[in-house]
């Protein structure tokens, strides 16, 4: 009954992931990044897909981590960007949430704070992101105030790439060279590598990896990479045609007529568009799999439809089966088609869209 926009979530694919993330660094830990409702893909669910597997869970900020804590879930819970107010702090100590600290005026709060527990730190350094995190030349004296304070439990010393999906990029080694440089003198577990260095630069696989894109299959990388075509995709958005018709060329398909048909198309309506998050920006050509064939889209993308070319698609029928991507279109391929990464495609699904898990 009803419409058929489904994201159907393989959970199965999304541990095959996370075994792929820890067998490049067995020995050390990986904190399953679920931050944003897991990608869109539901934090809750996949959480309990992995609460015997993860060694840790990362998430944005104290609700994300509440709301997993509440549905029951155990694993420590690391607040990517530490705290936004200070009477996040008491409820941070009690939970057990590891906490990232950002600047010096966070080490101040905590300084005067008063906690049942010493709370586990990540130390952030901004080495050349420049969005977040204490500069180099403080950095020595930020982990000595808190390695003094009886606030504090362990530290974690942690960093972000700001470029680490582009291999020709000279900033990785420079992010690279600045941290271990400024904390060369420092006895304590590392934290630097999201997906793309997780999966392509050995040398920044340390104590604590940070994969995210990863785990949900989408590969971080433009190129072909060895361990990167390994991942399976986790999230598939299905839809069905719900109407078909035989066009003529001259005319035009949808609003403002972007499509002009110049040879006789038989066109495909199909339920989904950007209400569900399918990106209204694809263009003329974004591939989308009808039946198990591939075709496009031809049309511009409206609230609740899109348009497909069905001329060459056997079977073509109301009730087609449609893939926007997934198991037999990856979201890394049509994101350039929207101009975007599959991280805004996943983010994007709204509530409309019936979710289903398998596996
Ligand atoms: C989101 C995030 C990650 C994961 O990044 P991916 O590119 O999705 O692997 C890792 N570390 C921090 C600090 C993050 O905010």
């Amino acid at each position: 009954m009803g419409r058929a926009a489904t994201a159907t979530i393989n959970l199965e694919a999304f541990r095959h992931n996370y075994r792929l993330a820890k067998s490049v660094a067995p020995e050390q830990q990986a904190v399953a990044i679920i931050k944003a409702d897991a990608y869109g893909h539901g934090a809750i669910k996949l959480a309990f897909a992995l609460e015997n597997e993860a060694d840790a869970f990362g998430v944005a900020c104290i609700e994300e981590a509440l709301e997993l804590r509440e549905a029951g879930i155990k694993k420590p819970i690391l607040l990517l960007e530490g705290f936004f107010s200070e009477d996040e702090l008491p409820v941070i100590s009690d939970q057990n949430f590891w906490c990232a600290v950002h600047s010096l005026e966070q080490i101040d709060i905590i300084e005067r704070s008063q906690l049942h527990n010493p709370i586990n730190i990540w130390l952030k350094m901004d080495s050349g992101m420049h969005r977040l995190g204490v500069q180099p030349q403080d950095y020595q004296l930020a982990y000595d105030r808190l390695r003094s304070l009886p606030q504090v439990n362990d530290i974690v010393l942690m960093s972000h790439f700001a470029s680490a999906d582009d291999f020709s990029s000279p900033v990785n080694a420079h992010q690279i060279n600045c941290f271990n440089e400024i904390t060369r003198n420092i006895e304590a577990p590392v934290s630097i590598a999201n997906s793309a260095a997780t999966l392509g630069h050995d040398e920044t696989r340390r104590e604590f990896q940070r994969p995210g894109i990863m785990l949900y299959g989408a590969t971080p990388f433009a190129e072909s990479h060895p361990l990167a075509d390994q991942l399976q995709s986790v999230m598939t958005l299905t839809s069905e045609v719900i109407a078909i018709r035989d066009l003529q060329p001259g005319e035009g398909i949808g609003y403002s007529h972007r499509f002009v048909c110049d040879q006789p198309t038989k066109v495909g309506t199909v339920a989904m568009g950007y209400a569900d998050g399918y990106p209204r920006h694809a263009k003329d050509g974004t591939p989308v799999i009808v039946n198990g064939q591939r075709t496009r889209i031809i049309g511009r993308v409206s609230m609740d439809m899109l348009t497909v070319d069905l001329t060459h698609i056997k079977d073509a029928k109301v009730g087609a089966k449609v893939e926007l991507w997934g198991d037999q279109l990856p979201a890394a391929e049509v994101a350039p088609y929207a101009d975007t990464i599959p991280y805004t495609l996943f983010t994007g699904i709204t509530r409309r869209v019936h979710k289903k898990y398998i596996g």
